[in-house]
């Protein structure tokens, strides 16, 4: 399809170079000529002896030529000879409407101004009856000079139905216009002029000039390649772009897919940043991320409890890293399990955790942390292992930073571990310190 369209330069510019030149082709060739005389019609000469008078005419043949005799005489008002073309074949004549002119060739002997008139008969259909003369329309050009040249050009335009033939025949109005297209007899009238006497017209050519194809015609071809072509253009504009459209759809929908799967691995991605790999639960940056999505977190009373696993540097050491990782995410689910849905467990580092616990004081923060050590206590661990921790408790105040609390349950576990370990020790405002809890 793309190729097609890309060939319409083609087509339109061919098309642009065939109307240039037809149209030039058109007017200045394209010639078409009809030869009357040349012995191509039956030729007679008609005097006005039928008529009254006693003029007396007669027609000889020279070679191509046809030489009219005319003996005038002025017995009667209008004294004439005619060279009378007979075109009539079957029931039809010469279409003369496609011709723009007539040229007579013809040389003239005898007295001058020489005048003539070119009288034409046509078949009107559906007016003219071929037993009624009268009834053929008669089209006419009158005293024309011929000029000394001989050469003398007649626009068929300059035909008129004759004025006494409208008065005899009274035909409808529809029949009384000028009408070219089937004439059958053609007159040369030599309505001379002057004296008596003979005169000798030559007619060495009688023809008519027109074009193969019309102007209008033409155009109106023209016209009808150029609407073709667009409409075509259009047609395969109209498909190309359908299918450019079906094209973009398709690759806007796997884009799309595309987009959800990377924005779903995105999301993931993001997610791991945020989560431990050995544990599974946040990591810092996970709590960060927390407090800033969820004001919730901080609503107040919020307590934090600072969790370190006691000892654990030896379980490394005795049972190797495997153990001591395992222990690590048995801790993290022990832990894990004994919390609310809305606190949060972070692995702050190494063996060291840390529970964000909104809507919770200092007092429940700690019993939440008793309890949590006492699961401790009852859980089974790899190898045999007693695994203990310490814990510090503190409550976040009002405009203090979240940094205050942390930093206060820090304390208060390093409190629990020089105590002992394996207890809670908890920050209470106004008291130095709360007796820890042992065991
Ligand atoms: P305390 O009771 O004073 O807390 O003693 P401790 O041994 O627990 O503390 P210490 O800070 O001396 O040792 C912590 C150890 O935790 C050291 C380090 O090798 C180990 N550790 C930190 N992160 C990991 C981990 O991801 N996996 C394992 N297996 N061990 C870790
Ligand atoms: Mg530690
Ligand atoms: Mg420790």
């Amino acid at each position: 399809m793309a190729r097609l369209l890309g060939h319409a330069r083609y087509v339109f510019g061919g098309l642009l170079l065939l109307t240039i030149a037809l149209l030039v082709w058109q007017h200045v060739g394209m010639e078409e000529v009809l030869e009357l005389g040349a012995g191509h019609f039956p030729v007679k000469v008609t005097d006005d002896r039928a008529e009254g008078g006693a003029s007396q005419g007669w027609v000889e043949r020279k070679g191509q030529d046809l030489v009219m005799h005319c003996r005038l005489d002025k017995k009667i008002d209008w004294p004439h000879c005619k060279l009378s073309f007979d075109f009539l074949k079957g029931a039809k004549g010469i279409d003369m409407s496609r011709f723009d002119y007539m040229i007579v060739d013809a040389t003239y002997a005898g007295p001058r101004p020489m005048k003539f008139g070119v009288v034409v008969s046509e078949v009107e259909e559906g007016y003219t009856r071929f037993d009624t003369w009268q009834s053929y329309k008669v089209e006419q050009v009158e005293s024309l000079d011929l000029p000394s040249n001989g050469h003398m050009v007649i626009p068929m335009n300059w035909f008129v139905v004759a004025q006494w033939w409208k008065e005899m025949a009274k035909p409808p109005i529809e029949h009384s216009i000028v009408n070219l297209d089937n004439i059958v007899y053609l007159d040369l009238l030599s309505n001379f002029g002057g004296g008596e006497g003979e005169r000798i017209l030559t007619v060495h050519s009688l023809r008519l000039h027109g074009k193969l194809i019309s102007r209008d015609t033409l155009l109106l071809w023209l016209v009808g390649a150029w609407v073709a072509c667009a409409v075509g253009w259009l047609a395969v504009l109209t498909l190309s772009l359908r299918g450019q459209l079906k094209d973009s759809e398709a690759a806007i929908e796997l884009l799309s897919t595309v987009n959800k799967a990377l924005e779903l691995e995105a999301r993931d991605l993001a997610g791991q940043a945020y989560i431990d790999p050995l544990t599974g639960v946040l990591n810092r940056q996970g709590l960060r991320a927390a407090l800033m999505s969820t004001s919730s977190l901080l609503a107040d009373p919020m307590a934090v409890i600072f969790i370190d696993i006691d000892h654990f540097k030896s379980i490394n050491d005795t049972h190797g890293h495997d153990v001591g990782d395992d222990v690590l995410r048995k801790f993290a689910n022990v832990i894990a399990s004994g919390i609310r849905s809305s606190d949060r467990l972070v692995r702050w580092g190494g063996e060291e955790f840390l529970i964000v616990c909104p809507m919770t004081n200092v007092y429940q923060g700690k019993i939440l942390a008793e309890n949590l050590r006492h699961a401790l206590h009852h859980h089974t661990w790899p190898a045999g292992l007693r695994v203990t921790a310490s814990f510090g408790v503190a409550q976040h105040h009002e405009y203090d930073e979240v940094g205050v609390v942390i930093k206060n349950a820090d304390e208060e576990l390093y409190r629990a571990k020089r105590s002992g370990r394996d207890r809670v020790c908890a920050h209470i405002p106004g008291e130095l310190t709360v007796a820890a809890t042992a065991a």
